[in-house]
């Protein structure tokens, strides 16, 4: 029998040690711009911003299959993906949804189950490379993002990002993108899936960001194959997020891409392990699927 006293407290230091607060909270002052930014799963995270009295959603790297239901990416293990639940149903995380951002079109981003079920006049922002892709999916209203796009209120930009060492963007791997997007008076970086190299550094550095949400996971293939040399890593380690934070004082890090895809073998609790170990807490934050993280 689950004992109620010890899940109640594990709950809690989970939440303080995650530095991240319930969605329930509301978010911080929706009229001024402020951005409301929740990992939902993986790299997908919804944010919520309030543009001439209208809630905006936009959903980043939807992947919404059902735990197990998809293939696992070759070349590591034979996990099944995702590896966990969405935090919610999926209908009501799709409630109110005015558009995708899609980093880069991966399956570990946009999955089989959101080329089925989105509406196929959804709006998606993309980056140019992956537009082709998606019109041959069916869908057509596409927002190609490339440098500047300005929607409702908000700014979209977007940056070169380089997803493992020596990366060039041709196929079969393709392109990576980064992303800024700014309200009036808030704003956030996503960055894709990339490593933190001169190029991640320097949109960094020229954007500034409050909070940068960053894909971590050190994931990475384990087997021989003819994509990329095992053991290289696709996504920000843990070394590299300490070294962003170093780099951007003022900004605070949320770790996500974590726990929910075969090829990621950086789990949640290992990095808040390494974070307060490195006496990060203040800096790197590690949200729950579900979690807002709090507004700087
Ligand atoms: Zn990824």
């Amino acid at each position: 029998m689950t004992d109620l006293r010890t899940y109640v407290a594990s709950l809690v230091g989970a939440l303080v040690l995650s530095g991240c607060v319930p969605a329930e909270s509301p978010a911080k002052n929706d009229a001024d711009g402020a951005m409301d930014v929740r990992l939902i799963r993986s790299a997908t995270v919804l944010v919520t911003y309030t543009n001439a009295a209208r809630s905006m959603k936009i959903l980043v790297d939807p992947i919404l299959a059902d735990e197990g239901a998809e293939p696992p990416i070759d070349y590591s293990n034979d996990l099944k993906n995702p590896r966990i639940k969405l935090p919610i149903e999926k209908s009501e995380l799709m409630k109110g949804v005015s558009a995708v951002l899609l980093t880069h079109y991966h399956s570990d981003h946009f999955d089989m189950e959101a080329e089925r079920t989105l509406p196929k006049d959804i709006l998606i922002f993309c980056q140019p490379y992956d537009e082709a892709h998606l019109r041959e999916k069916g869908f057509t209203n596409l927002k190609v993002v490339r440098d500047v796009v300005h929607w409702e209120g908000l700014t979209v930009s977007r940056f070169r990002a380089s997803h493992h060492q020596g990366a060039t963007g041709a196929p079969p791997f393709g392109e990576s993108s980064s992303y800024f997007l700014q309200t009036r008076n808030d704003d956030v970086f996503f960055t894709g899936d990339a490593i933190l190299d001169d190029s991640l550094k320097s949109s960094l550095r020229a954007t500034q960001p409050k909070r940068i949400v960053a894909n971590t996971g050190e994931c990475q293939f384990t087997k021989e194959n003819p994509l990329l040399r095992p053991g290289i890593t696709m996504t920000l380690t843990a070394a590299e997020l300490k070294e962003a934070a170093r780099l951007l004082p003022s900004s605070k890090i949320v770790a996500v891409h974590m726990d929910a895809i075969n090829h990621c073998p950086l789990t949640k609790d290992a990095l808040r392990r390494y974070v307060d170990e490195e006496q990060l807490n203040d800096r790197i934050l590690v949200p729950n699927e579900g979690e807002s993280a709090p507004h700087p």
